[in-house]
C-alpha cells in the first residue's frame, strides 16, 4: 500500500503515519524529520532549508522532490510506504506522479487529516513545551498554517477528482484517530 499523508500543522499526521507504518511493516517516510536530519548534519541540502524551516516556509520543492525520489526508489519502498508531509504544493505532486509512474507504482490513497486551527493549534503549544521543536513557537506557527492553506490545502480538491483521498476525522486522542484511519482503510 502506498500512503501519502496530508493535514495541517498539528493534525498528528505524523503520529499516526508512524504507527500505521509499524502496523503495516513499510517504511515511514517523513520529510520534516529527513529535513531536519539534513540540517543537523550540515548538508548542502540542510544549509539550504534551515532558514526556510526556521520561519515555517516551505523549502524549495526541488530539494524535497529529490529526497523522496532517491527514497522510495530503494527497494524497501517496493512493497509499500507511507510518505509523510509530501506532497505539500502542486508542483511536488505533478512530481510525485510523475517519479511513481517512472518505478511503475500506484498510489493507493492520501489521507487527509481533518482538524480546527484552535485544536491543531493547542497541539503545536503543548509539542512546543515537551519537545522544543525550534518551529513550534506561536508566531512561526501562525505562518505554518498560512503556508497549508495557500500551497497544500489545494491538493484535497486534486485528489478528490481523482477519486484517491479519504477524510479522516483527526481532532480525538491517539488512539481514537487510529481507529478511524484503520477503518477508513478497511
Ligand atoms: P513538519 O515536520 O512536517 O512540520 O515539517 C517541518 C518543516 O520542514 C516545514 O515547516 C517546512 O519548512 C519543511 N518541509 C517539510 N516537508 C516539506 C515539503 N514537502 N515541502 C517543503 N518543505 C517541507
Amino acid at each position: 500500500m502506498i500512503l501519502a499523508f496530508l493535514g495541517p500543522p498539528g493534525s498528528g499526521k505524523g503520529t499516526q503515519a508512524k504507527l500505521l507504518a509499524e502496523k503495516l511493516k513499510v517504511p515511514h517516510i517523513c520529510l520534516g524529520d529527513m529535513l531536519r536530519e539534513e540540517v543537523k548534519l550540515g548538508t548542502a541540502i540542510g544549509r539550504r532549508a534551515k532558514e526556510l524551516m526556521e520561519a515555517g516556509r516551505l523549502v524549495p520543492d526541488e530539494l524535497t522532490i529529490e529526497l523522496v525520489r532517491g527514497r522510495i526508489s530503494r527497494e524497501d519502498c517496493r512493497s509499500g510506504f507511507i510518505v509523510d508531509g509530501f506532497p505539500r504544493s502542486e508542483v511536488q505532486a505533478e512530481a510525485f506522479d510523475q517519479m511513481l509512474k517512472e518505478l511503475n507504482l500506484e498510489l493507493s490513497a492520501v489521507i487527509y487529516f481533518r482538524i480546527s486551527e484552535e485544536q491543531a493549534l493547542k497541539r503545536l503549544l503543548l509539542r512546543a513545551k515537551l519537545e522544543g521543536r525550534a518551529d513550534d513557537n506561536e508566531a512561526t506557527i501562525r505562518t505554518r498554517f498560512e503556508v497549508y492553506e495557500k500551497q497544500t490545502q489545494p491538493l484535497i480538491e486534486r485528489y478528490l477528482k481523482v477519486g484517491k483521498l479519504i477524510e479522516i476525522d483527526a481532532a480525538g486522542t491517539i488512539e481514537e484517530v487510529f481507529q478511524n484511519l484503520w477503518e477508513a482503510l478497511s
